[in-house]
């Protein structure tokens, strides 16, 4: 039973989240507050650092990808042959303009597991040799529309008006920064961003939040239409993509990565009006293709992972992968050597079943993961990755949704977001800028906030 002062707190925590503008479309078109937490996630200083140390390298990472179109052909051709999608997007490649400038605002996504398997840090043994574990485990890097860096901002003020030690965040003051530097760059006095968008977007407000900043702080217009209006509305002048009368310097997807938003031939269109331009877009066709789950599957391979990164960053960002797989893999298992495929039927909730896709609700998990490959063509397989399932540390957690207040054992997703400036595929700049924590029920498998899986969180020092 809630107490009184509970009630009312809550209620003021409501409604300080709508007056931030944390807001969301439901699917009846209604507004309400997008999903939060009221129970910060707390996280150790050495694992906090740790996270923050990586960001830079992993962004460099996605950069070097991106210059080697012949491993992205190499590795992701094979899939266009059963994925339309993938298909689409490697033929884009045709009639695109390299760009010299790469912007690069990406989210990577870890878990926390349980602190006896591995504590944070990175001391060294006397052998001089880093011997120790990592408490992290990636999910995914997100290289295209990393999403949530207003409300998660808005998120972290709410939070520091109600608890102590409250990590400060605020991503949405650098995103917005490097958009304006990024036309800035670009040279046309007057310039504006494009934000292609979907049509019915639920996390419109997150988006807003950046166009608002963009203008208070740099006078800079953005222009919001979705892949078919650029068709219909955009069009080229010596090079640059003109829209509403004004050059575009730099086009922001928040859209463009799942095959919905190309369901139509004007929105393929409008992609490549976009790609035969000059304007900056983030990411470029080669970094969304980097952020692909195939791709963070090979990369799991010391050997391909090291024609990217040093051998030191090799070590470190290995300690925090999981185990991943092609489905044909062979793969060393108590009962013998057989096929990953087969191992994770056997042990469905060992594992994750993904295809190439972003943006929530694609993964197969449990039960699901058998049948999903039982039903599938031999061909069809190439296109799905098996990760291993992570077991992230629990804690009990406020969860506020929805006006309703629900308490539930639950797990946290912590995203570092990284800003990126490159030239030619030469790292300029290269920053953290903040976090989110997106906090869900333990037994809940997806992670969307704005499809109600996840609620938005902050970090506390422990
Ligand atoms: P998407 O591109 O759809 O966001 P993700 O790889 O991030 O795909 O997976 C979606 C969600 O599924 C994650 O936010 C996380 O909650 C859960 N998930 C994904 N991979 C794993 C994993 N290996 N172990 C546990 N949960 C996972
Ligand atoms: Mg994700």
């Amino acid at each position: 039973m809630q107490t009184q002062v509970q009630k009312e707190s809550i209620e003021n925590a409501i409604e300080q989240a709508k007056l931030f503008g944390m807001l969301k479309y439901l699917p009846e078109g209604e507004l309400t507050h997008a999903p939060f937490s009221l129970s910060p996630y707390s996280i150790s200083t050495s694992e906090l650092l740790e996270m923050i140390e990586l960001t830079p390298y992993f962004s460099e990472l996605m950069i070097n990808v991106s210059q080697d179109w012949g491993f992205l052909d190499e590795t992701l051709s094979p899939i266009s042959k059963t994925d339309p999608f993938l298909k689409m997007l490697l033929d884009l490649r045709e009639h695109e303009v390299s760009q010299s400038r790469q912007l690069l605002v990406q989210r990577n996504d870890f878990f926390l597991i349980k602190d006896d398997i591995g504590k944070g840090g990175h001391d060294s043994s006397s052998s001089g040799e880093d011997t120790s574990a990592s408490a992290l485990r990636q999910v995914e890097i997100n290289t295209v529309s990393a999403s949530f860096p207003f409300l998660i901002t808005q998120l972290t003020r709410l939070h520091q008006h109600i608890f102590e030690q409250i990590i400060p965040n605020n991503p949405l003051k650098p995103v917005v920064d490097s958009f304006a530097k990024a036309i800035k760059d670009y040279g046309s006095t007057d310039a504006i961003m494009l934000l292609v968008s979907q049509p019915a977007e639920s996390n419109r407000f997150d988006q807003l939040g950046l166009e608002q900043l963009l203008w208070d702080e740099y006078k800079i217009q953005t222009v919001r239409k979705t892949l078919t209006e650029i068709y219909e509305n955009g069009s080229l002048s010596e090079g640059h993509l003109i829209l509403a009368g004004k050059k575009v310097a730099i086009t922001y997807y928040r859209a463009g990565y799942t095959p919905e938003d190309f369901s139509t031939s004007c929105a393929i269109k409008g992609r490549q009006l976009i790609e035969a331009s000059s304007t900056i877009q983030v990411p470029d066709l080669a970094m969304q293709l980097a952020g692909m789950k195939k791709i963070q599957q090979v990369l799991t391979r010391p050997e391909i992972l090291s024609n990217f990164v040093s051998e030191e960053i090799s070590k470190r960002f290995r300690k925090t992968f999981v185990g991943m797989h092609s489905l044909d893999e062979i793969i060393e298992t108590p009962e013998g050597e057989i096929s990953a495929s087969e191992w994770a039927s056997i042990n469905p909730e060992k594992y994750v079943l993904k295809p190439q896709r972003e943006g929530g609700g694609n993964n197969y998990f449990g039960k699901d993961i058998p049948k999903k490959i039982t039903e599938m063509k031999r061909e069809e397989q190439d296109a799905y990755i098996l990760m291993e399932k992570i077991k992230a540390k629990t804690h009990q957690a406020i969860l506020v949704v929805n006006g309703k207040v629900e308490k539930h054992t639950s797990v946290s997703e912590i995203g570092r977001f990284g800003i990126c400036f490159a030239e030619n595929g030469v790292v300029q700049s290269n920053e953290d800028v903040g976090y989110l924590v997106r906090t869900k029920a333990k037994n809940v498998n997806e992670g969307g906030v704005c499809s109600g899986f996840a609620c938005l969180n902050s970090l506390a020092k422990a």
